[in-house]
């Protein structure tokens, strides 16, 4: 058989743990037998990250802007703890989601992969919902502090020309907590275009709510600038038939409830933190859960939600096989190829995609599944729990 053919490279990412392991065998057995695969390699495994000094982070996110597709394994963030763990760290190194997501002004979409075997506790949801969740400011950047004693608090803004903007805030007769807090244009703007340019990419409506009937200005802001931003997505939201819809948040929240899915959320920032916890575990498990972070200008590095699974890492050193679920991982690799495809203009790639999750769904639904999902299958539905091997090598047999 003759392998598909790729023009241009598609950044890996590799990372740490039990998602290393699992990523190095989704490779072997999922992707190199079948596509002459062509990727610029970056590891950002802790201990390569620490030798670099962190620059490899960076030259991955660099490179994901230069060639527009990347594909990450789940990396681990160093804490104290790990600090401990590795004593060779010179550094707590940051987050690399982070370093990734600041250079490429990107904003997280997060979906669940959904199978008939699993029901959501929400009855009527038959499709996913995607999350994107606005990752700058709000509530994570305000600073704020106690008063004891009656008087009054403001608000001043001084522009580097002097001019200043002042309000009061409230005059109190006792102890009182205050909160100052902001968000930037651009920032909103680019969370905007990202939202706009990710319904466009995957044919899904678009639902902004916030809650500008009572924070009028700062919601209103909100608003006023995905507003502008859809003027210019418009048209092309009419040749592909979706909608753009805002509401307020209570609303919302009411008609997600109600719905059938298959459409994005686009959240603020506190919003989308707590609303992606909702969604995603009504819809099951963490382990089916998929991350894509998309910049304004379309370009998109594809991950799991799920972290380096640790406990099953260590269960994997003392030479235990472990039932860890790879799932998100593999639709991290097929939304990368299939973005490629899309992009390169080569269908049998993109095609590859499709087959390669298929091929996920029909082991899933014979019931061959990892331990996590066993617990979660509709009654009556017979499923048997394997390892991760076994489940990769099922797999693997249907695509082929
Ligand atoms: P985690 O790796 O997501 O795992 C937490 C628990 O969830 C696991 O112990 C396991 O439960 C279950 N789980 C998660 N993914 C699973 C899978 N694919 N298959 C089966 N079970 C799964 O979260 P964590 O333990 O809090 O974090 C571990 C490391 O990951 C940390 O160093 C953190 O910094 C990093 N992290 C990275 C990312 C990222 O790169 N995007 C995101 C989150 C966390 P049982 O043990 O009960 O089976
Ligand atoms: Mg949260």
């Amino acid at each position: 058989m003759e392998k598909i053919k790729m023009t241009t490279p598609l950044v890996e990412m590799d990372g740490d743990e039990m998602t290393r392991i699992l990523w190095a065998m989704i490779k072997d057995k999922l992707i190199l037998p079948f596509v002459d695969l062509k990727t610029e390699y970056y590891d950002l495994g802790l201990l390569h990250r620490n030798e670099t000094k962190d620059q490899v982070t960076v030259d991955a996110a660099n490179a994901t802007k230069k060639y527009g597709v990347a594909v990450k394994c789940a990396t681990i963030t160093p804490n104290k703890q790990r600090m401990e763990e590795y004593p060779q760290l010179t550094e707590m190194w940051k987050s690399p989601n982070g370093t990734i997501r600041s250079i490429l002004d990107g904003t997280v979409f997060r979906t669940p992969i959904c199978i008939d075997a699993i029901q959501p506790v929400v009855k009527n949801w038959k499709k996913p919902i995607t999350i994107a969740r606005h990752a700058y400011g709000d509530v994570y950047k305000s600073v704020d502090f106690v008063t004891t004693q009656p008087g009054t608090c403001t608000m001043t803004f001084q522009g580097e020309d002097g001019e200043e903007q002042s309000v009061v805030v409230q005059k109190v007769d006792g102890p009182a907590v205050w909160q100052g807090a902001h968000n930037k244009d651009q920032s909103i703007r680019s969370f905007a275009r990202a939202c706009f340019q990710y319904a466009v990419d995957t044919r899904q409506d678009l639902w902004f709510s916030t809650k500008d009937t009572i924070a009028k200005v700062y919601d209103g802001e909100f608003k006023k600038i995905f507003e502008e931003e859809f003027e210019g997505y418009q048209a092309k939201f009419q040749e592909l038939g979706i909608t753009y819809f805002y509401t307020l948040i209570d609303d919302a929240v009411a008609r997600v409830i109600r719905s059938e899915g298959g459409y994005i959320w686009a959240c603020k920032n506190y919003d989308g933190d707590v609303m992606s916890d909702m969604v995603s575990t009504a819809f099951g498990s963490l382990a089916m859960m998929t991350s894509v972070l998309v910049a304004p200008d379309g370009t998109t590095e594809y991950e799991a939600a799920h972290g380096t699974v640790t406990r099953h890492y260590y269960r994997h050193l003392k030479g235990e096989k472990t039932s860890t679920n790879p799932m998100a991982t593999i639709f991290a690799w097929s939304g990368a190829l299939r973005k490629r495809g899309e992009l390169d203009g080569l269908p049998d790639l993109s095609a590859f995609a499709g087959k390669l999750e298929q091929a996920c769904f029909d082991t899933l639904n014979a019931g061959i599944m990892t331990k996590d999902l066993v617990g979660l299958v509709e009654p009556g539905f017979q499923a048997q729990a394997v390892d991760s091997e076994a489940f990769l090598d099922a797999i693997a047999q249907r695509l082929a």
